[in-house]
């Protein structure tokens, strides 16, 4: 067999579907958020970027630099091993304890992302909890599904936010089996928001866990950035929440903070967890800093409400077609994948604008769109600009306006 040639042919298959990824080659330029440099062919360009998803800037800012710098001097590079052989630093278990704090729980674990956070936490309650029935938003996130899939529960599906669904499939199975509800609570990609509260009331009605993802909100939402749930006053109705450290506190990692028992048993026997190197000491140390800071910094979550709502307006203004978010998230329909691809060129390269165009499987087909993330950073300036450019490439193109 031409083994290149089957991995050539697959490849091929993307490009006639015009959702071939190329990613865009950039230099970030800390301190000049959202300004970065890109690599082009014919040389580099001052791009700014507009679908981060380091929410607040927290990548750039000093608290978390210099927190950063102090630990590499201090500790080294890497951790020097799994957390169980040598490889747990004084900082893992102090961002730990800070996580659990932050969402009011008894415990915190991390991991060396979300996506294993995901992945291993559900995988192992699945695959350990005898007749577990794992209850799933239909539009959870990948790795929420590789989790499900990967425990080899049985699983339902119930519709997107849809609470008859939800109660309809807890009821059809029944008072005997152990249930676990998966969701999210802000869905990055449309921008809405779970009903929590009334998600949390079917769960204590037929006696299911609850594990929410608020990897899109954590940093963002609630007093203290603990994410919707602690906005909405519900954090202790929810077992297992799971965040990242990447996208609103700008650095990497990710974890789940529950009760004690849960966090030891995942610690115990979550494979993702215990055979893999932790963390490098200075990225938990850049997370501490970005948490402490951005839980008593709320005036950062009012400006990066303010951008958003702004940017809406904005556009909606134009008659550009933003999707209903109620949240920080802006997406604009394009519809075809295509189109989205050119419109998303057309402003790299002619008006130094990235924002990257978002094509199945991330979105469902016909639903291709333009994802828009402003920070606290955008300024008025930056948005006169945005605003301008897109009406050209919308004419240009003769993309649909809003209905
Ligand atoms: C990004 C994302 C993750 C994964 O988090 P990482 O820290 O980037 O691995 C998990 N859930 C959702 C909803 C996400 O968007």
């Amino acid at each position: 067999m031409n083994y290149d040639q089957f991995f050539a042919d697959k490849v091929a298959a993307l490009k006639v579907e015009g959702r071939y990824r190329v990613f865009a080659d950039l230099e970030r330029e800390a301190g000049n958020f959202p300004t970065a440099k890109n690599y082009q062919k014919d040389g580099t360009a001052d791009i700014t970027v507009w679908c981060s998803n380091d929410y607040l800037g927290m990548g750039q800012s000093r608290v978390v630099i210099d927190a950063m710098h102090e630990a590499v001097d201090k500790c080294g590079a890497g951790a020097g091993g799994t957390r169980n052989i040598s490889g747990t630093n004084h900082f893992h278990v102090l961002l730990e304890e800070e996580l659990a704090s932050l969402h009011n729980k008894e415990a915190g674990l991390i991991f060396t992302s979300g996506y294993v956070a995901n992945l291993t936490t559900l995988s192992t309650i699945g695959q350990m909890m005898p007749e577990l029935v794992i209850i799933s938003d239909a539009l959870n996130h990948n790795s929420m599904i590789a989790g499900i899939r990967h425990s080899r529960s049985d699983k339902m599906i119930f519709k997107h936010n849809d609470l008859v669904d939800l109660e309809a499939k807890l009821k059809e199975v029944g008072p005997d089996r152990p249930k676990m509800i998966a969701f999210e609570s802000v869905y990055s990609m449309d921008g809405d928001v779970a009903q929590i509260k009334e998600i949390c009331d079917l769960a204590d009605k037929y006696d299911a866990l609850t594990f929410i993802d608020e990897v899109h909100a954590v940093g963002l939402y609630g007093q203290h950035g603990a994410g919707i749930a602690e906005r909405d006053g519900l954090m202790d109705r929810l077992d297992i929440i799971q965040g990242t450290l990447a996208k609103g506190f700008g650095v990497v990692g990710g974890y789940v903070a529950g009760s004690s028992p849960m966090c030891d048993f995942i610690r115990s026997y979550g494979d993702g967890f215990i055979f893999s190197s932790s963390m490098p000491p200075a990225v938990a140390a850049g997370a501490l800093a970005s948490i402490k800071y951005i839980r008593e910094h709320n005036e950062l979550r009012e400006q990066h409400q303010e951008r958003a709502a702004m940017l809406k307006r904005r556009l909606t203004d134009v008659g550009i077609p933003v999707m209903p978010s109620v949240t920080h998230i802006v997406p604009v329909m394009v519809g075809d994948s295509v189109l989205c691809k050119q419109a998303s060129d057309e402003l790299l390269f002619n008006h130094s604008i990235y924002v990257q165009s978002i094509n199945y499987p991330t979105v469902p087909r016909g639903t291709e769109r333009l994802r828009f993330t402003p920070t606290p950073l955008h300024n008025d300036e930056l948005m006169d600009h945005l605003v301008s450019s897109l009406q050209k490439v919308w004419g240009q193109l003769g993309l649909k306006q809003a209905a």
